[in-house]
Parts: C-alpha cells; sequence; structure tokens
C-alpha cells in the first residue's frame, strides 16, 4: 500500500520495531476474543516504535521517535492523538521495544499488583526465558525473592540461571513429572506463581502452593493450539491454601505506564536490569515469528526490525 500523505492532526511515520506478541493470534480469530477480531482484508494490527517523517500535528515534528499501534506497514499515517513520544532520557529507541516497553509493563503490573509480590516471597515463572517471563524474574529477584523460572530447553534454562540470575530453573521439555520437578526446585513452595501458560503447568503449580499464595493469570500459551481446551484439576488447592487467583490485562493500567517505565528504567540505569531481544530482519519476516512464538523458537522478546533509524 503506497504511503498516504498526512492530513491536519496526522503525522506520517517510519516505522523501525514491530512488537511480535502472542495475543496477535486471538486477534485473527472469529469470535468475541477481549479485543474485536482483525477483519479480512485489514491491516493486521501491532504495537511498535516509529520514527515521524512528516507531521501536520504541532505536538510532534520530523525527527521525532514516538511508540503507537502502527500496524504492520513500513509508512502508517496516523493520527497525532494516538502516538506516544518517546522519552529518551529514559532508554534508548530499542529500549523502548524492549525492557521499557509493554512486555516489562506487563510483568511489572502483575507480579505487583496483580500478584502483590513481598520481598522473600518463593515466585515461579513461565515462560520465563521470554519477553514478559524474563522481566519477571528479574523484578522478583530484585525485591529479594527466591525465583524459579520454566523454560523449554537447555539454551534457555541456562540464559535464565546465568544472565537473569533465577535462584532455580525447570527445563519443562526435559521433565517427564513436572509436579515432581517443582516440588525439587522449591521445596519450600510457591507463594507467588506468575503463569504465562495455563494448562498442566498450572496444575503443577497448584499442587505446591504455601499458605496464602496468589497465581497470576498473565497468559495462556499451553492452550492457545491446544486442539481440546485443558480441564485444571487442582483448583481445590487454591482453597485449601486460601489463596487467591487473578487474570489481569495490561492495557488496564494504562494510565500508570509512566510509573512503570519510571521504575524499569531506574534499573536500566545501573545496568541491573537486562533483556534478550529476538531481533528478525523485515516486515515480511512478521506472519513467520508469529509461529515462531508458538513452537517455543524465539530465544527472547520478539521484534521485527522494519526500517533502520539515523544514528
Ligand atoms: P514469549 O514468552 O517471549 O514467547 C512465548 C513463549 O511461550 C515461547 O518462547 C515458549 O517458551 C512458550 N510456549 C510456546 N508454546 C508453549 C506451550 N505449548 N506450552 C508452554 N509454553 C509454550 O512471549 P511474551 O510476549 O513474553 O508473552 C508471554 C505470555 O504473556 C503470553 O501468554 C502472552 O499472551 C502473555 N501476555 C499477557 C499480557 C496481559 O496483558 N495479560 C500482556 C502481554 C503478554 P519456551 O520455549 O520456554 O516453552
Amino acid at each position: 500500500m503506497p504511503a498516504r500523505a498526512p492530513e491536519a492532526g496526522e503525522a506520517l511515520l517510519e516505522t523501525i520495531y514491530l512488537s511480535i506478541d502472542p495475543a496477535m493470534r486471538s486477534w485473527m480469530r472469529e469470535g468475541a476474543g477481549y479485543q474485536q477480531g482483525i477483519p479480512l482484508g485489514e491491516v493486521m494490527r501491532g504495537g511498535g516504535i516509529a520514527r515521524v517523517l512528516e507531521s501536520r500535528d504541532n505536538a510532534f515534528a520530523a525527527g521525532d521517535f514516538v511508540q503507537a499501534r502502527l500496524g504492520w506497514q513500513t509508512h502508517p499515517t496516523l493520527s497525532a492523538r494516538h502516538l506516544q513520544k518517546l522519552d529518551l532520557a529514559l532508554g534508548t529507541v530499542e529500549n523502548w521495544i524492549g525492557p521499557l516497553g509493554l512486555s516489562a509493563v506487563t510483568a511489572y503490573f502483575g507480579l505487583r499488583d496483580i500478584g502483590g509480590l513481598r520481598p522473600n516471597d518463593r515466585v515461579l515463572v513461565s515462560t520465563a526465558a521470554g519477553g514478559v517471563g524474563q522481566i519477571a524474574v528479574q523484578i522478583a529477584r530484585f525485591e529479594g525473592c527466591q525465583v524459579t523460572g520454566i523454560a523449554g530447553g537447555a539454551e534457555k534454562c541456562a540464559f535464565v540461571a546465568n544472565d537473569l540470575r533465577a535462584h532455580a530453573v525447570i527445563d519443562y521439555k526435559a521433565e517427564a513429572d513436572l509436579t515432581a520437578a517443582i516440588g525439587r526446585a522449591c521445596p519450600d513452595g510457591i507463594d507467588l506463581y506468575f503463569d504465562n501458560v495455563s494448562g498442566p503447568t498450572l496444575d503443577a503449580a497448584l499442587a505446591h502452593l504455601r499458605p496464602n499464595a496468589r497465581i497470576v493469570l498473565c497468559g495462556r500459551m499451553s492452550q492457545a493450539t491446544a486442539a481440546e481446551p485443558y480441564a485444571v484439576r487442582n483448583l481445590h488447592k487454591l482453597a485449601a491454601a486460601h489463596g487467591r487467583m487473578q487474570g489481569f490485562l495490561v492495557f488496564n493500567f494504562h494510565s500508570r505506564y509512566d510509573e512503570a517505565r519510571t521504575w524499569l528504567a531506574s534499573r536500566l540505569r545501573d545496568s541491573s536490569l537486562k533483556q534478550r531481544l529476538h531481533i528478525l530482519e523485515g516486515l515480511e519476516q512478521a506472519p513467520a515469528g508469529l509461529g515462531m512464538l508458538f513452537r517455543g523458537e524465539n530465544t527472547g522478546k520478539l521484534v521485527v526490525h522494519v526500517r533502520d533509524r539515523p544514528a
């Protein structure tokens, strides 16, 4: 599609990075999800970072970096009302798609506001090497928690242990009995489980709850491609632990994104926070990239690099 010249109140942008997120799969399905499906023939929805090429709004000028729902396109023309200028004092353009991006913000609110994270909690995090998970592991560690990460494969587990410095790691793909493996890794049980996968992993975590445990329902990777929904068997353990389980959508914390980013930026400045990006080159890689998430082929927060930015 050719680029459209901006009208009053709009800006023409050049996309630099697009974030590739598991939720995109549900947006392509018919029926009611948490967001309306994308009609056939429309531009694929997706957030990212762009540079302003031409602006017809006083709040933006050519050369500004912004984040927005750009869609999978190289040169979107959007209303200035839907753009947020990047505060480069907080971090670089790459930081804004990574450790200051929505995955990191999701980990921040999920752990703190939904999970009620407390120092010394015994915390379990699934998809620990992924975009949300790797930040969740680190936030919990910064709070003085005992952190166990679950990830698929030796390489991801080594990253979670050595780079993110989780106290224990479980390679769920190498374990025949995940419930037993969690028992070995978390011998004193779990105060907080940050659940990105649901299904059998949720069941296994439920078997190890400590009194007043909290489960944060962030995502359901194991169920997105499952032929049949998994029936969780251990819910009664939540009652026995006097625990609670709560889901959330990060978008509901929109008015507090700045708070999360200020906190994350402070951890970036002292170099304690890391985020590994998995960067695909070229917009044409976006559809294949989405599939990679559901096969565990991404080795970090997955992004597509669309256009270079001027140095
Ligand atoms: P990610 O963790 O970077 O990538 C997805 C990972 O899921 C894969 O790398 C893979 O890791 C794992 N996976 C794939 N298929 C699986 C299966 N069948 N069973 C278990 N694990 C599987 O993705 P992300 O963007 O950070 O998102 C992580 C979760 O957070 C997703 O569930 C997403 O929907 C959720 N999320 C929620 C919100 C919210 O507002 N609630 C916002 C953003 C993201 P392994 O190789 O380790 O298996």
